[in-house]
């Protein structure tokens, strides 16, 4: 709080259009209740936003006779810095955001601190008492009952007390000016309450005595009020020509006609961005927009926009307001409205206006309503063609596909309809696509003839899947590989089952297809057999740490990799869900610890195991060395140790080993014990140098 009210920042007019995008909200609000009940408008029937500015006492009033607050809601609405919003904002701004971006944090109101050191709210909701909420800043307010100001029926004044240096805000071009740069497209009159400095025209005696004559020769007009005022004048003392007086009118400040009513050819880009603008309390333009009616059977017409960014809590289960605001024949009615358009596309912004809908519709009959799900399917239609449009300019796509590719890929997970098209936006890295990303078109495209399927490999991040040893025999065969290595690429894999006919194939899963030939697999076959003791003996080791252990030549370097269930989690899935604090432990156990352990025949490794155990099965070192093998490929195929300390034991065993350090000699007892020879090593050193 004390950043925004000490701030530098120089764009502070931004304040007048937080309260009155607020006041314009607060009328929705009623005017919605009233679409049910008229007579909520009772108390006040006008539905307008007033600007008041009064320079004698350096105040600015906002009044709207919006919905209004109850004790409560002042509470809630205002009282508490503690929002979500706050926090964000305040991270935001330390990350080089704008104080301009602060209606989008939630937290507009208090952009209000910026030009006032005092601000009031009074406010009467149909609920309750007229009350006034007070606070300079600084985290403590006070609620009183309001018997002072006049009544306001409903609805809520903002009542700022000035700063000094900001009084230029009580100035009417300037309001004017930034009500016309920041709100043009309030949806309810904004009217500024004006001083007009009249000039009054009173007689002098030479006239009044001509007009006198006039009347008199005239006597039916005798009883007329003009001749009533000049006698009055008449009695004044002094004979002024002219009165100087100051007079309060109100001024509408806004009239243009909702954007979306106009036709799309006599609107310029400037236009259609103030109004985006207007609608989002953005501070960026949008990156794209579609303008369109339908009708027919139904009749509708829409707005509709793509933001530069996603907001900042895209996917905050809560959060659900101010995305696309549904409007009948010009009358708003929601702005949360679920069934108007996917989770998924939450991001993006707009109004649609429909003609067929009833006025008083209310929640639950909207989820019923077939008018809705007629409009929801265009509008999803229409938004897909706008990413097409998007995607054809390699830039714009960039910006576009960093900013909302989560959403896409939720998209292709929840909407089976149109997954196939958005599958076509997808871009992942590759082993092919060096720094720029490749779309699966692309990918099918460079596809050698004998390749038959696409495959991609999940894991943390590109640089802990490109040198993964699963992907060894692909990048051997000139088999491009992509990386999939956002947390939500899992869940959009387990739908996208194909793309252009051809399967999609995880490399960290069994049963990998490499499209060998004949020849390839008759040798495969034979070592299977071949290796037949060592597998056995391994998976005898190893017990129900492996579902299996079988030979494959997914491998060309590494001695094994360990691959999960067709149907399980990929380690990178194991490794995402253990990450989520709230996961069901049930779904844990089902879901994962069927890995299969396969062997690389050609590795040399795996070559003197199969020698020492047709020499000796029950050999020990065997058993040490599959424990460590085991461990290895855990690590190396993308999961975690459940027992670290025993794989670090083995470890320095096997250094142990390397420095030929004979385990008997070992000075601390325990063979577990591995540090002290090192310890004292540099002990003795220590002491030399002593
Ligand atoms: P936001 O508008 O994003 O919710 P604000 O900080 O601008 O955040 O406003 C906080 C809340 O205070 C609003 O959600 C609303 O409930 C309440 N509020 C603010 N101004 C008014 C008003 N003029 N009339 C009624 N309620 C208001
Ligand atoms: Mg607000």
């Amino acid at each position: 709080m004390s950043l925004i009210i000490n701030t530098f920042y120089s764009n502070k007019e931004i304040f007048l259009r937080e309260l009155i995008s607020n006041a314009s909200d607060a009328l929705d609000k009623i005017r919605y209740e009233s679409l049910t009940d008229p007579s909520k408008l009772d108390g006040e029937k006008e539905l307008f936003i007033r600007i008041i500015p009064d320079r004698e006492n350096k105040v600015l009033e906002i009044r709207d006779s919006g919905i209004g607050m109850t004790k409560a809601d002042l509470v809630n609405n205002l009282g508490t810095i503690a929002k979500s919003g706050t926090k964000a904002f305040m991270e935001a701004l330390q990350g080089g955001a704008d104080i301009s971006m602060i209606g989008q944090f939630g937290v507009g109101f208090y952009s209000a601190y910026l030009v006032a050191d005092k601000v009031q709210v009074i406010t009467k909701h149909n609920d309750d008492e007229q009350y006034i909420w007070e606070s300079a800043a600084g985290g403590s307010f006070t609620i009183t009952r309001d018997t002072t100001n006049e009544p306001l029926g409903r609805g809520s004044v903002m009542r700022l007390f000035m700063k000094e240096d900001q009084l230029e805000y009580l100035e009417e071009k300037k309001i004017k000016e930034i009500v016309k740069k920041h709100s043009e497209f309030i949806g309810y009159p904004i009217q500024l309450v004006v001083e007009k400095e009249v000039e009054k025209e009173v007689e002098d005696d030479a006239a009044e005595e001509e007009k006198k004559e006039e009347d008199a020769a005239d006597d039916d007009d005798a009883d007329k009020p003009k001749i009533e005022e000049v006698d009055e004048d008449e009695e004044k003392p002094k004979k002024t020509k002219k009165v100087k007086e100051v007079t309060k009118e109100t001024e509408e400040l806004n009239k243009t006609k909702p954007l979306w009513t106009r036709n799309p050819d006599d609107i310029t880009t400037e236009e259609y961005a103030a109004f985006y603008k207007s609608l989002t309390n953005d501070w960026e333009d949008h990156l794209a927009v579609k303008h369109f009616s339908i009708e027919g059977q139904l009749e509708f017409r829409a707005l509709l926009y793509i933001p530069r960014r996603a907001p900042f809590d895209a996917f905050e289960a809560k959060k659900k307001r101010n995305n696309i605001k549904l409007y009948v024949r010009r009358v708003f009615i929601m702005d949360d409205c679920d069934e108007l358009i996917p989770d998924w596309l939450g991001f993006i912004k707009g109004v649609v206006d429909s003609e067929d809908l009833p006025l008083n519709i209310s929640r639950e009959t909207l989820q019923q309503n077939k008018i809705l799900k007629v409009i929801r399917k265009n509008i999803i239609k229409k938004v897909l063609e706008m990413f097409e449009e998007i995607a054809e300019d390699k830039k714009n796509f960039e910006k576009f596909y960093e900013a909302f590719s989560k959403s896409i890929k939720l998209g292709i997970h929840e909407d089976s309809t149109n997954r196939a098209k958005l599958a076509e936006l997808l871009r992942f890295h590759s082993t092919k696509s060096g720094e720029d990303m490749t779309s699966l078109k692309d990918y099918v495209t460079r596809m050698p003839e004998k390749q038959k399927h696409i495959y991609f490999i999940t894991g943390e991040s590109k640089a802990a899947v490109e040198n993964s040893p699963f992907i060894e025999t692909l990048k051997k065969k000139g088999f491009e590989v992509l990386y999939m290595v956002d947390p939500i690429d899992e869940y959009c894999i387990q739908q996208l089952k194909e793309y252009d006919g051809k399967k999609l194939f995880n490399t960290t899963k069994e049963n990998l297809e490499l499209d060998d030939d004949a020849e390839e697999l008759e040798r495969l076959n034979r070592q299977k057999t071949e290796y037949e003791p060592l597998t056995k003996q391994i998976k005898e080791i190893l017990g129900d740490k492996v579902e299996k252990v079988t030979i494959s030549n997914r491998i060309v370097n590494s001695p094994c990799v360990l691959v999960t269930n067709q149907y399980g989690w990929s380690a990178n899935m194991e490794r995402i869900m253990k990450a989520q604090a709230l996961r069901d432990v049930t779904m844990q156990s089902y879901m994962m610890g069927r890995k299969t352990l396969e062997l690389n025949p050609d590795n040399a490794i795996i070559q003197s195991l199969k020698s020492k155990v047709q020499a000796d099965a029950n050999d020990k070192t065997v058993k040490d060395l599959t424990h460590l093998l085991f461990e290895t490929a855990l690590l190396s195929s993308g999961f975690s140790l459940d027992d670290p300390s025993n794989f670090a034991t083995r470890i320095h065993r096997m250094i142990k080993l390397g420095l030929s350090i004979d385990e008997d000699e070992t000075p601390v007892a325990g063979p577990e014990d591995d540090l002290p020879p090192l310890e004292q090593a540099v002990e003795s050193k220590m002491e030399e140098v002593d």
